[in-house]
């Protein structure tokens, strides 16, 4: 044993302490552990090296806690003082035994410096904990929940914390400075004239207390939200490595499956983790514009409603299961869940119906959650439920659904004009079909997915023309599919009709082989990402580029230019609206800027929330096609921030974001001056040229029927 802890008063008595209120939390570990096995299983976790790099980012070096500078300060100080703690606390309950093996190597300069940063992080962990309970006490910011447990639980941290600090303080005092532990140090020798006895059972008073209040915080932690201070570790490492886009697969051939999500036992045991991972932070609360306008979603209250589902499953459940002997004498089976709780609705329990239906998918929520929580995947979830096997969704879905079975498009409108938008152009847009009858398959360099928007919906088919143009100048070998070319499905899919996606899915699957194109190229996100990652799970897997990116190449590569000078574009303030399916869920961020950057007398000005953390415009997840009648706008208030910049145009990179913003911009009343939607390939068409090298030999094209 240590001189330190030798000096401790009836040291003994931490064993059964300590590892008594160890042995309750074990046990209520464990009890937790059966609400997981009642859940669904996961896919093994591959990935190991990916995993690893993901703790140390988001778990170790917490980076998503300091997009709030000042509350990821505070909460890094807690962390740090937790991880230090737990060292002194280890050798606390092993008879020195931690200390004895840190302080062999190197004359005691470990254990020394990892007493310093224990009294530094000490120091800075009651600081975040004074600033915690002020925020949540005081201020209290909408996207906290005020509990009183969760109050008393900071206050037992800062208890630990500070009887931690007083007991080295007074050992200092009594029997002289301990080496690194330079604050408490200081402190013990300002009371240096203290009497003797006072010192002696203030030291044992705060050593006891440091360790008692650890054992209550080990028996109570399993049961408050802070519960995250262990799961977070295993939650970020057992993360989604899917693309972020891509939503989970699902097998419609499955027997006796439940399609989607109904009840607990429907979701995976990773749901019901992220369930006991929550931190109650309300980072995705304050993301969400489904809830900034006013909506009944909140995506915090759906993660904590599965932990408290889960809760009320395992509630009731005795600490010792019985053992098989007792259960095969016919005793009662009490490690079972309460098969109620289990069997209860998500809908409304967890989440409200109107809830379900109002999220835009655009996953705001998972790109703001510093534990990496997925809620996008569990509310489509719910919806394939609702749509699959009870046909419960908004009635305005009916049509967009029936049109995607039966027109293939979301629109309705017949396979005849899909290329009606190429009308009038100066030159040809060859169609797949007729290049591979003239055996020029081979010469195409992209194939350009033109999408249901661009074909049908008028203002798009404006920027159809205007990519196309940018391709011609640019020597392109391009081809479009024409009348094969059917919606990819990422609305219904969305929408929670997974049969009516995968009907669309196989057949442009299908389509795509037979063509196999070297590259395909879209403007709409929403096609992008779901060929890009969600046609892989249907065997489809093909090179996709948006056309931002493509123009970005186009540009770099020299193939285009654009016109500069007096006869370039006008100078023009220009914002960037960032579409959620191309920023936040396939990172192409700084693809648009470099197209807007070409462009000579363009000034680009940012909005508040761009890139990654941008606003969505409120189309997403179906919601195109649904009437928005709680709350406020979403594309209204993506059209106030927009118009709070100044800009005289916004530039965008998407379909239903140029629909929406184009509409929420002309109903602003403070939009006094017209600021309107502009695609990029609109701005860049009128002023680009063919680049010195424009690739405009070989063979000519068939020309369009
Ligand atoms: S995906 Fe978007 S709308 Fe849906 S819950 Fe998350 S933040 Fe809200
Ligand atoms: S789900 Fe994530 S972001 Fe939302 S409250 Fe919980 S921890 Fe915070």
């Amino acid at each position: 044993m240590t001189d330190s802890l030798a000096r401790v008063p009836w040291y003994p008595l931490v064993f059964p302490l300590f590892y008594g209120a160890l042995a309750v939390f074990g046990l209520l570990m464990a009890r937790h552990l059966r609400v997981f096995a009642a859940a669904r299983p996961v896919r093994p976790f591959t990935g190991a090296r990916l995993r690893t790099a993901a703790l140390v980012r988001y778990a170790l070096v917490q980076s998503r806690m300091f997009r709030d500078r000042r509350a990821g300060v505070m909460h890094y100080a807690v962390f740090a003082a937790f991880v230090f703690l737990s060292v002194g606390v280890a050798s606390a309950v092993t008879a020195g035994l931690v200390e004895a093996v840190l302080a062999a190597p190197l004359d005691g300069a470990i254990w020394a410096a990892l007493l310093f940063f224990r009294n530094v992080a000490a120091v800075a962990a009651l600081a975040g904990i004074a600033w915690f309970l002020v925020r949540r006490v005081v201020a209290r910011p909408a996207r906290l929940t005020l509990s009183r447990s969760g109050v008393a639980i900071l206050l037992l941290i800062g208890g630990i914390v500070a009887a931690d600090l007083g007991a080295l303080a007074y050992e200092a005092a009594l029997y002289g400075p301990l080496p690194g532990a330079v604050i408490t140090n200081a402190v013990g020798s300002a009371l240096a004239g203290v009497d003797t006895a006072v010192l002696e059972a203030l030291f044992a008073s705060h050593w006891w207390a440091h360790i008692a209040f650890v054992a209550a915080f080990l028996v109570w932690l399993p049961t408050t939200k802070h519960l995250h201070v262990v799961t977070s570790f295993f939650n970020v490492y057992l993360r989604k490595l899917e693309p972020r886009g891509a939503l989970p697969e699902m097998d419609l051939e499955a027997e006796d499956a439940t399609y989607g999500l109904r009840t607990l036992a429907d979701l995976a045991w990773k749901d019901v983790l992220d369930g006991y991972t929550c931190t109650e932070c309300g980072r995705c609360q304050d993301a969400c514009p489904a809830h900034v306008t006013g909506k009944p979603l909140n995506p915090k209250a759906l993660v904590m409603g599965i932990r408290h589902a889960a809760d009320a499953a395992e509630r009731g459940l005795p600490l010792i299961p019985n053992s098989p002997d007792v259960r095969a004498r016919g005793g009662p089976l009490d490690d079972r869940l309460a098969p109620a709780s289990v069997a209860i609705a998500l809908v409304p329990a967890v989440i409200s119906e109107d809830a379900v239906w109002d999220c835009v998918t655009c996953g705001a929520c998972v790109e703001a959650c510093p534990v990496l929580i997925e809620h996008v995947d569990k509310i489509v979830g719910i919806r394939r439920n609702l749509v699959l096997e009870e046909s419960r969704f908004p009635a305005e879905l009916a049509p967009a659904f029936r049109a995607m079975e039966s027109a293939r498009n979301p629109w309705g409108q017949p396979k005849s004009a899909r290329l009606d938008w190429a009308k009038g152009l100066p030159f040809d847009v060859p169609v797949a079909a007729d290049v591979a009858r003239a055996g020029d398959l081979a010469a195409i360099e992209v194939l350009y997915w033109v999408g249901c928007a661009a074909a049908f919906d008028e203002r798009n088919r404006r920027v159809a023309r205007a990519f196309v143009t940018c391709l011609d100048a640019a020597g392109v070998r391009f081809a479009v599919l024409g009348q094969e070319e059917a919606c990819t499905g990422d609305p219904a899919r969305r929408m929670g009709n997974e049969y009516v996606f995968q009907l669309l899915a196989a057949e442009n699957v299908e389509t795509l082989k037979r063509y196999a194109p070297p590259r395909i190229v879209t403007a709409c996100p929403h096609c992008f990402n779901t060929i890009a990652n969600e046609y892989p799970q249907l065997g489809g897997t093909f090179k996709v580029t948006h056309h931002s990116s493509f123009l970005a190449e186009l540009l770099r590569e020299g193939r285009l230019a654009t016109l500069v000078g007096p006869d370039g574009a006008a100078a023009r303030r220009i914002t960037f609206h960032d579409a959620c399916y191309l920023a936040r869920y396939n990172g192409v961020v700084a693809a648009p800027r470099d197209v807007l950057g070409a462009i000579a007398g363009l000034e680009l000005t940012e909005m508040d929330r761009h890139g990654r953390q941008a606003f969505c415009c409120g189309a997403g997840g179906g919601r195109m096609w649904m009437e928005e009648s709680r709350g406020t706008r979403i594309n209204s208030e993506r059209a106030r921030q927009a118009l709070a910049t100044g800009a005289e145009a916004v530039a965008v990179g998407c379909p239903f974001c140029m629909t929406m913003l184009g509409d929420g911009l002309a109903a602003d009343p403070a939009n006094e001056a017209g600021v309107t939607t502009l695609d990029l390939a609109e701005i860049l068409a009128p002023v680009a040229v063919e680049g010195p090298s424009a690739r405009r030999s070989g063979r000519e094209l068939p020309v369009l029927q």
